[in-house]
Order: structure tokens, then C-alpha cells, then sequence
């Protein structure tokens, strides 16, 4: 198959991550006989200072022409001080919003190689940490008006019932290819937009009679989260909830560098990109660990090009790696081998293999 990648390094240890998720990528192509181009676009901070704008439109314009787009990350100091509209996140907003990515796919999964670096009990982590956190993506308080009246702030959270369901629906197909239970988080004890989401979840359950639907409050998800994970299998929720519950489940797992994630819209053109930020204070010291944006480019084969023998492929290579002891400096234990983010993909590109 021939697939054109759009490839957003971005700033900070972007480059040096997404570059070790190219060399996999180069060696599943010749290995299964697929094509990638990769188109670079220029996003967040090294956009505004080669254009003065985090994604300015001809950027954005690779991106949704392409098959889809691997992202490593953006933002970091130099940027902290420009105007909000300027911001390098909100060349990513503005990349999720033009997409059309309204589906955030976080897995919270923690490999047996590295349960000792949850910072759970053992005895909690032994109960087994698999599940999946839907997240709805360009709807809620970040996509509302925001504005500013003398000493007052103001920021609207607004969902529709047709946003509500297209997110729903995601999460109990989810749920239909795992084990079939999707939980779905709120906080309608208080917000109108919560009461929304509830009806629409239930109405939705019927057409989905196979998939066990449960509900819980946002503040219980967080304690549940910690104190018994091995519950869940999905979670669908909203915008900013889910951007909190994710950053939480991912703790939970050990290193926030092994984490991917997929967002996808009503198009097969994906958005894959690891969960952490641009890591300015390790940058460009090859310290970075770039399983998780890896990972992330493993998702994009299976999710966007319908090829799961080449995403098992790399999930295995990834396994052989810390089988064989190697590890990052984020994951590092007694008794293992240090490595860098280059031997890191070095490594992993070595023991992948064709199953
Ligand atoms: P961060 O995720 O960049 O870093 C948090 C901590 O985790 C740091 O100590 C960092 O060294 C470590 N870390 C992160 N990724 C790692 C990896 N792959 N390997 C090893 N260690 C890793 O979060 P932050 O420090 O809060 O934010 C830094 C910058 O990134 C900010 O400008 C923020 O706005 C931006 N950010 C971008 C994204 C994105 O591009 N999607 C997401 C979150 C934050």
C-alpha cells in the first residue's frame, strides 16, 4: 500500500521522537513492501517563529489532505509569554478542530515488564490496568466563547445532542471490541450539559444491547481511577474531563513517555501523537523516550490503514526491547540497561520483526 504521513516534529524533544517512529515505520515498509511519503508541516512553536502563526492555513492544508498525521509535540518557554490566540497549543486545537478528530483514544495499559513503576500498590497494579479513555475533542468549555469582562471570566460549555451521540457511539464500538463495558462519566448532579449527556448515553444503549452501560460522577472516576482500575474497560466522556481522567490513567501505568494516542473523526485520517508535552527541560540531550509516539504510529497502521499485522508487529518489537532489559532513562530500574532515545529506536527497529 502507498499512505502519505503528514509529519509534525513540532519543538522541544519532538524531533528527536518522532524521528525513531520514522525509522519503524521505514523498516515495516520494507518488510511488508508498503510506501510511506512523509510531508513535513511546521506546527506550534517553530511555526511562529518562521510564520508568526502556530498553524497557519497551508500547513493545516497538508495535514487534512494527507492519510493521516503523527505528531511529536509542541510548545515550551520561549512561548509561554506570546498572546493566547498565538499559542503553540492552539495550533493543535485549530489542527483537531480542522480534521475533524471529535474522538480521542487514550490507552491506559500498563506493560508487565514495567509494573513496578506505578506508583499504585502492588497488590492493585496485580489486578491488571487495561482500559481505554474516549475522550470527546472539539466540543465543551475548550471550544466555547471565552472572554474576559473587566475582573470577570467567563468560559461556555455547550454540547449538542448530535455532538454528544457521534462521541457515544465511539465508545460503545470501543466497548463491542473489548470486553463490552463502557462507563460513562459526568457530573449530572450539577451541569445541565452532564443531564444531556446522560439521556443521550442511555438512548444510544439500546442500539447497543451487547455493551454493559454503567455511569459515574467525574470526581468518583478519579478516586476509582487510583483505587480500583481493573473496573474499567472503556470510559466515554467529555472534552475537559477527559483531558484530566487521561493525564490520571496514564500516571497510573508508569511513564507518561510510553503512552500514545489516536484521534479520529468520521474519516479513516487520523491524528496520532504520544500523550506528553514537548519535554523542554530534556530536549536535545537524546534522553527522551520515544516509545510512546512508537506506539502512536503503530495505532495509526492499525486505526487509518487497516494493517494490524504491522501494528502487532511493532507492539511486539516493543516488548522484545524491554524483555532484553533496555530501558529509557523515564522507565529505568535496578539492574537494567540505560539507553538513549536513538539506540531506543535503533533497538526497537532491530528486533521487528514480520508476523
Ligand atoms: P511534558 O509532558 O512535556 O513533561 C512533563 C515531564 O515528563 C517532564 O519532566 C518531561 O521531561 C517528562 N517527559 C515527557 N515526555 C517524556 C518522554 N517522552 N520521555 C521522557 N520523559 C518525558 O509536560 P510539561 O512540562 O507540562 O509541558 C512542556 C511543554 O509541552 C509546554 O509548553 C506544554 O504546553 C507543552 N505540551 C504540549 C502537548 C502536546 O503537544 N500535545 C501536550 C502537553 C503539554
Amino acid at each position: 500500500m502507498v499512505k502519505q504521513i503528514a509529519v509534525i516534529r513540532g519543538d522541544g524533544i519532538g524531533p528527536e521522537i518522532v524521528d525513531q517512529a520514522l525509522r519503524v515505520l521505514d523498516r515495516i515498509a520494507v518488510l511488508y513492501g508498503h510506501t510511506f511519503h512523509y510531508t513535513d508541516v511546521d506546527m506550534g512553536g517553530c511555526a511562529i517563529d518562521k510564520y508568526g502563526d502556530p498553524l497557519p492555513e497551508s500547513e493545516l492544508k497538508k495535514c487534512v489532505e494527507s492519510d493521516s498525521v503523527l505528531l511529536g509535540a509542541v510548545g515550551g518557554d520561549k512561548w509561554n509569554n506570546v498572546p493566547g490566540h498565538l499559542r503553540p497549543e492552539r495550533g493543535l486545537l485549530r489542527l483537531r478542530a480542522g480534521m475533524g478528530v471529535y474522538s480521542n483514544n487514550r490507552p491506559a495499559k500498563i506493560w508487565p515488564q514495567l509494573a513496578d513503576a506505578s506508583p499504585l500498590k502492588a497488590s492493585i497494579v496485580a489486578q491488571g490496568i487495561d482500559f481505554i479513555i474516549v475522550r470527546e475533542l472539539i466540543g465543551g468549555i475548550y471550544f466555547g466563547e471565552h472572554k474576559t469582562e473587566g475582573n470577570t471570566a467567563i468560559d461556555v460549555l455547550k454540547y449538542s445532542e448530535t455532538e454528544i451521540e457521534r462521541i457515544g457511539r465511539i465508545g460503545f464500538e470501543t466497548a463491542q471490541k473489548r470486553n463490552k463495558k463502557l462507563c460513562s462519566v459526568e457530573k449530572s448532579n450539577v451541569l445541565d450539559s452532564s443531564r444531556l449527556w446522560k439521556k443521550v448515553m442511555h438512548r444510544l444503549a439500546a442500539e447497543y444491547p451487547d455493551v454493559e452501560l454503567s455511569d459515574m460522577l467525574v470526581d468518583n472516576c478519579a478516586m476509582q481511577i487510583v483505587k480500583n482500575p481493573a473496573q474499567f474497560d472503556v470510559i466515554v466522556t467529555e472534552n475537559m474531563f477527559g483531558d484530566i481522567l487521561s493525564d490520571e490513567a496514564s500516571m497510573i501505568t508508569g511513564s507518561i513517555g510510553m503512552i500514545p494516542s489516536s484521534s479520529l473523526g468520521a474519516t479513516a485520517c487520523g491524528l496520532y501523537e504520544p500523550i506528553h508535552g514537548s519535554a523542554p527541560d530534556i530536549a536535545g540531550q537524546d534522553k527522551a523516550n520515544p516509545i510512546g509516539t512508537i506506539l502512536s504510529a503503530a495505532m495509526m497502521l492499525r486505526y487509518s490503514f487497516d494493517m494490524p499485522g504491522e501494528a502487532d508487529a511493532i507492539e511486539h518489537a516493543v516488548s522484545s526491547f524491554l524483555d532484553a532489559g533496555f530501558r529509557t532513562a523515564d522507565i529505568m530500574s535496578d539492574g537494567m540497561t540505560l539507553v538513549g532515545c536513538q539506540r531506543c529506536g535503533e533497538l526497537i527497529v532491530r528486533s521487528l520483526q514480520k508476523i
